[in-house]
């Protein structure tokens, strides 16, 4: 039986970073590397700095890529023996299991030789790989044929011809990005069209993971979804990707199904989840002109065991990269299969989304008395959701688009994932440079959510970070979390309740806005996401 050894991971994204750092972790054996053609990128992942946050991962590196020594616990993100207090435990074990606090199983892994590799010889290391892994963006088509609506297969079938030239013959070939249904058989043309005295196995893996929690989602994978053809070879590709994953995921929890089943079942998934949300939200405009409570519907429905509890917490709709390209890349097939109704029931969740959307902006708009010309808006959150840095098709953007059409003084935003200077430089590339402040415009984007939140007329909270719900947040310096220690993806190792100021001494930011804005409660609370608005005497009456 074939052994893998060496495996290449194409593309240094949000998927193919964070999947193959795993298979490295759990595979020492095995050596893994991930090629990119952006030279910056791949940088990044060889600093300090990684292009992407993910709670744990930082960990990850320190031990796969790095050959350091670190913790690493089965049911949390990992940890570097950099923490004050717990470096000792490792002094003497080079690999060693004891209890740590509830349920969690600490491992201590002992200095390795580095197996992760980032580079950017895509060619290279694509011919000495036993699997290659698609991890490429598939955005959707914004010109051409289908354009808004089918999936841009510009950057996987560049890859697929990389692949069809420099493959090793016998390597296994995995498409880990999300793709169309019936996408393995355009590679296997192209692997046809350039080697045709070959034949190769063309896998569909897609991925699971959600931004934020990638780091456990990848740990403890709900299933891991392995499509292949119905062959003896197809069959042992798959076996062959399997050994993989078995390093660490149960086999009860690694499916292996027909190609195109897979493929289409990673659109399905996302289909599924945002429907989900699109429903909770339809009905919490029910709920807001009859005076029932979405959160008491979602707690008594979800209780039912064929509903479940999950996806049910209304909001100001969904975003992120994956749920609209992936509806819409389902309602293009559905639509070029000549089947418009399954269409048109898809496209229904998109259509309440972007409703939801609008609908939260004049809520707000609404809060301030029907006009925000003159005030200040605090934006809290700007990335699409919590713990991540993404801000592809985020929630917020599209509430600053929409709220700038009313004239604000001033739009502040604040993100405790996003880095200021650079959530100023994509307005600026998005809405143009003149809608910053530094150039006269009413866009300033803070470091910190005091001064965000500073003489604010509304307070907009656009995503469910802990630090807006539970962190104490402090007004005094000396109280709050040292910098080191708040770095993202960063797990602070000090107790809690040594980090609690006492009562008179802070404010939870949710008391702090309240104080503010001088309201017992949000006023326009949004089912989940709050507005607190600032109403002075002047602007009292609706
Ligand atoms: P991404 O944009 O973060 O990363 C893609 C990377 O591929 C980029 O770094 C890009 O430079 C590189 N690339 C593009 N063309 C290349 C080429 N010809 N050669 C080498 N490198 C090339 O994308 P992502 O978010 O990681 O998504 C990747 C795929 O995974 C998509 O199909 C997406 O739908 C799917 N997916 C994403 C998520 C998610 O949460 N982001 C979750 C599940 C699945």
């Amino acid at each position: 039986r074939t052994e893998v050894r060496n495996v290449c991971c194409v593309g240094a994204g949000y998927v193919g970073g964070p999947t193959a750092a795993m298979m490295a972790l759990q595979n020492p054996h095995i050596r893994v590397t991930v090629v990119d053609r952006d030279p910056a990128r791949i940088k990044q992942w060889n600093s300090k700095h990684l292009p992407i946050h993910e709670p744990g991962l930082e960990e990850i590196l320190r031990i796969a890529r790095d050959g350091t020594k670190a913790f690493k616990f089965f049911n949390e993100p990992i940890r570097s023996e950099s923490f004050d207090g717990m470096s000792s435990a490792s002094s003497t074990t080079s690999e060693c299991e004891s209890q740590c606090g509830e349920h969690r199983e600490e491992i201590i892994v002992s200095a390795r030789k580095p197996n992760l590799f980032f580079s950017t010889e895509v060619s290279k290391s694509i011919s000495e790989a036993d699997i290659v892994l698609i991890a490429v963006n598939t955005p959707t088509k914004m010109r051409g044929i289908g354009s808004g609506r089918a999936t841009d297969m510009t950057a996987l079938e560049a890859v697929s011809r990389e692949v069809a030239i420099h493959a090793k013959p016998g390597a296994v070939i995995v498409e880990k990005s999300t793709v169309p249904c019936r996408t393995a058989e355009m590679i296997q043309d192209t692997l046809k069209t350039y080697r045709p005295t070959l034949s190769f196995e063309v896998l569909s893996n897609p991925e699971f993971l959600a931004e934020g929690t990638a780091v456990t989602d990848l740990l403890h994978p709900a299933r891991v979804v392995i499509g292949s053809s119905p062959t003896p070879a197809g069959y042992h590709a798959a076996s062959l990707l399997t050994s993989v994953y078995a390093s660490w995921v149960p086999r009860s929890r690694i499916v292996t199904l027909n190609t195109y089943s897979s493929e289409l079942s990673k659109l399905v998934a996302n289909a599924m989840l945002a429907q989900r949300i699109s429903s909770i939200n339809s009905i919490s405009a029910i709920c807001e002109a009859t005076g029932a409570s979405i959160d008491e519907i979602a707690l008594s429905i979800g209780l039912d065991p064929r509903i479940g509890s999950k996806f049910l917490q209304a909001g100001v709709g969904f975003g992120g990269s994956c749920f609209k390209k992936d509806i819409l890349s389902l309602t293009y097939l559905a639509e070029s299969l000549g089947l418009p109704e399954v269409a048109e029931y898809w496209n229904q969740v998109l259509t309440i989304n972007d409703w939801q959307r609008s609908r939260f902006v004049r809520r707000i708009i609404k809060c301030l008395n029907g006009t925000v010309v003159g005030k200040k808006i605090a934006i809290l959150g700007y990335a699409f959701k919590k713990n991540t840095a993404d801000t592809r098709e985020s929630p917020s953007l599209d509430a600053i688009k929409s709220l700038l059409d009313d004239a604000p003084r001033e739009i502040a935003i604040y993100d405790p994932w996003c880095d200021p200077s650079v959530v100023r430089d994509e307005l600026a590339r998005l809405l143009g440079k003149e809608i910053l402040k530094v150039n006269g415009g009413p866009i300033e984007v803070f470091a910190d959510v005091y001064r965000a939140c500073e003489s604010a007329h509304a307070a907009v909270i656009m995503t469910e970070c802990d630090e807006f719900r539970k962190t104490p947040a402090s007004k005094s310096p000396k109280l709050a979390p040292t910098k080191s220690a708040r770095k993202p993806g960063l797990i602070d190792p000090r107790p809690f309740e040594r980090l609690e100021p006492t009562e008179s001494e802070t404010l939870s930011l949710h008391k702090y806005l309240k104080a503010t804005f001088n309201v017992e409660d949000p006023l326009g609370r949004y089912e989940n996401e709050p507005v607190y608005a600032r109403r002075g005497e002047e602007e009292r009456g609706e």
